[in-house]
C-alpha cells in the first residue's frame, strides 16, 4: 500500500505503537525528503570509507541485494564501485526517492518493492550478498517477523553468500543510559536524533530538523548478543561483529554494530 500521508500518525499513545507494519506510516514523504539531510551522503561516505566495499570484495561478492535501500545511499556507492546491485525496500516512498537520487548521480537503480517477510515472493534471484544497513532491521517488532525476515534473506543467498546487517548499539543505551553520538550514520549538521523513550521492547527516537520539524521512529531495541544468536539460529555458520567500522572495540563505545553472517 502506498503511503500518501503527509504527517506521521502515532495515535493518542505513541508508546503503544510497537507494530512491524508501522514503518510504512513512519516514512511519510516529508520525512523521506528530510532523510538525506539526516544522513548527509558526502560525510557518510567519508566516515564509512570503503569498509563495506572491502568486506564485500573479501567475500568475493559481485551481485548484491540491498534489502533496506532507503534513499539509496549504499546502492549507489556499490554501483559506483562496480557491483551488480538490486535495490529493495518495503516503502515505495523510499524507493522513489532512491531512484531519483541515483538518477542525479547518473545511475539507474534496479528497484523491487518488497517487504522482507515475503521477500522471495518478489525477488526471484540468488545473490552473493544481502545488505541490510542503516539500522533498518530494528523496525521489526516481533520475534516471528525477525526470524521470518532472516530466513528470507538466507534463502535468497547463494550457498556461500553473506548477509551484512547493522544495528545501533542499543545495549549501551539500555544498560548505561548514555546518549549515543551521531557521527557515523546521522552525519547531518542540523539534525538532532535523540532517544525519547527506551525500554526493552521500544526505542522511540525523535528527529529534530531546522524549522522545528519533528519526526519519530518507533523501533525495537535489538541487543547485540540476541541478534548474533538469531543469525546463528536461522542457519548462518559464522557471525563476525564489528564495532562501528573496526574489528576491536570496547563494548560501550561503538554507536553501531555491523554483523557479517556467512552461510558457509
Ligand atoms: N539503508 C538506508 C540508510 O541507511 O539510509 C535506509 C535506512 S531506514 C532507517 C530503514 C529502511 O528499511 C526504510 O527505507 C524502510 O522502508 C525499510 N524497512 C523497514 N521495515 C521493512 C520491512 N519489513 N520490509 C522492507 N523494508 C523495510
Amino acid at each position: 500500500m502506498i503511503n500518501t500521508a503527509v504527517k506521521q500518525e502515532f495515535g493518542s499513545n505513541p508508546l503503544k505503537v510497537r507494530d512491524t507494519n508501522h514503518y510504512q506510516a513512519e516514512y511519510v514523504h516529508s520525512f523521506v525528503d528530510k532523510w538525506d539531510q539526516l544522513i548527509d551522503w558526502d560525510r557518510r561516505a567519508e566516515s564509512e570509507g570503503d569498509f563495506f566495499i572491502r568486506l564485500l570484495k573479501e567475500q568475493g561478492a559481485k551481485k548484491v541485494l540491498d534489502v533496506a535501500t532507503g534513499t539509496g545511499f549504499h546502492s549507489v556507492q556499490l554501483l559506483k564501485a562496480g557491483f551488480e546491485v538490486t535495490s529493495a525496500d518495503g516503502s515505495p516512498v523510499m524507493l522513489g526517492k532512491a531512484f531519483e537520487n541515483a538518477r542525479k548521480r547518473n545511475h539507474i537503480l534496479r528497484t523491487v518493492h518488497a517487504d522482507w517477510r515475503w521477500l522471495n515472493r518478489d525477488v526471484h534471484d540468488y545473490y552473493d550478498a544481502v545488505i541490510c544497513l542503516g539500522n533498518s532491521f530494528t523496525h521489526l517488532h516481533d520475534e516471528n517477523d525477525r526470524r521470518k525476515a532472516l530466513a528470507e534473506f538466507y534463502a535468497t543467498l547463494r550457498h556461500d553468500g553473506v548477509l551484512i546487517l547493522d544495528q545501533r548499539n542499543y545495549d549501551a543505551i539500555l544498560d548505561h543510559q548514555i546518549e549515543p553520538r551521531h557521527n557515523f550514520y546521522y552525519c547531518g549538521d542540523n539534525v538532532r536524533a535523540t532517544p525519547e523513550h527506551m525500554d526493552e521492547s521500544l526505542a522511540r527516537f525523535r528527529y529534530e530538523f531546522p524549522g522545528e520539524e519533528v519526526f519519530h521512529l518507533n523501533m525495537f531495541p535489538l541487543r547485540k548478543q540476541y541478534m548474533q544468536r538469531l543469525l546463528h539460529e536461522v542457519g548462518f555458520q559464522r557471525v563476525t561483529t564489528y564495532g562501528d567500522f573496526k574489528e576491536t572495540y570496547r563494548e560501550s563505545e561503538p554507536d553501531y554494530f555491523i554483523h557479517v553472517a556467512e552461510k558457509r
